[in-house]
């Protein structure tokens, strides 16, 4: 067992921390298998929430250190990671540029015009959209220089905060998981994570490894064939244990990917995602969304129903946010099914 030092980074505190770590009776019951517990990372104190606020919060620590004065981002329309930001900016009084790319091809009009893409707007970023397959890192780079030449200092946060500095805010989630299990009595013994840019499902990982736990971390990829989305992962993991100064020695084993729930591609929901969402908001009370959890939700589903799990075993499903986006997706989820 080792211990983290977290504290030696700058960090600005957004609420990101202390999100509750709840029993799912009713989904547990309807399922019949393990017992299933949710972390709500969905429930972080910052404008609709979810798990970009943690690693925002060492990610600005580090631009306030750096002397910056405008946060730049990027991400698809519907990026619940430039909403937080743009919300984070906003509390931490800096500006805020997010580069929105269209990437999935929607037919929903509320797809460009709702749901984050209205909260970027009322949370007051300013928002450049671009066409889909645009050079996404060239042009944050020139938005960068343009902000550069107009004289002020901007700190460019890369898709999803998912870098080493960001990922340091899922190693602590980690810990707080363990935390909670140890006080519950209930070992955490298997996870569920969306995998998207990564950062979540490596600092979870690292976090895990480095407390000893020998929690399975099943990451369900939301776009990437296993492979790619394995070695970003793996590679990302890795980085975070040279910063920390930890073994990485079982990280590779640790990294798990399933991109079987991913259907037509990113931000294209299916009739299990479908299925997920309608079921945990009609048992337990709780959204999720179409794009990350909608499918991870299904993943975990389809795990327990076809008997993964053992009954004894309790698994968390870590809910990543993204409510917000359900009102982008008019056309998917407003039909009776
Ligand atoms: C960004 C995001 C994820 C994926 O997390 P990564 O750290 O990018 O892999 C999962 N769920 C939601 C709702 C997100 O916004």
């Amino acid at each position: 067992m080792h211990h983290l030092d977290l504290q030696r980074y700058p960090r600005m505190f957004l609420g990101g921390t202390h999100t509750p770590l709840e029993y799912l009776p009713r989904l547990t019951k309807l399922l019949g298998g393990p017992s299933l517990f949710i972390k709500r990372e969905d429930c972080s104190r910052l404008a609709t929430g979810g798990n970009k606020t943690r690693k925002l919060e060492f990610l600005l620590g580090d631009a306030q250190r750096q002397g910056a004065d405008t946060i730049v981002t990027s991400g698809a329309t519907q990026s619940n990671h430039a909403r937080q930001t743009a919300a984070a900016a906003a509390k931490m009084g800096f500006q805020c540029t997010v580069v929105l790319e269209a990437r999935v091809p929607s037919m929903d009009p509320q797809y460009s015009a709702s749901g984050n893409a209205l909260l970027d707007k009322v949370l007051g970023a300013s928002i450049v959209s671009v066409p889909s397959g645009a050079d996404m890192p060239a042009l944050v780079a020139d938005v960068a220089q343009r902000l550069r030449d107009a004289g002020r200092s901007p700190y460019v946060i890369p898709v999803g905060g998912s870098n080493v500095i960001g990922t340091l805010g899922f190693v602590e989630c980690a810990a707080e998981i363990l935390a909670q299990t140890a006080e519950l009595q209930v070992p955490a013994d298997h996870l569920v994570v969306a995998s998207g840019s990564a950062g979540t499902h490596a600092g979870l990982i690292v976090g895990l490894d480095a407390l000893g736990s020998s929690c399975t971390v099943s990451g369900i990829s939301v776009g990437a064939p296993s492979s790619v989305q394995a070695e970003k992962v793996g590679h990302l993991a890795a980085a975070v244990c040279r910063e920390l100064e930890l073994p990485a020695g079982d990280i590779p084993a640790r990294v798990r990917v399933d991109d079987e729930f991913i259907g037509p591609g990113y931000g294209l929901p299916t009739p299990a995602v479908r299925e997920a969402i309608d079921l945990v908001a009609r048992h337990e009370g709780i959204l999720l969304d179409p794009v990350y959890t909608g499918k991870s939700m299904a993943a975990l589903i389809h795990y327990v129903r076809s008997g993964r799990y053992a009954k004894h075993e309790n698994v968390i499903f870590v809910h990543t946010g993204g409510s917000a986006a359900l009102f982008g997706y008019e056309l998917f989820l407003g039909q009776p099914q």
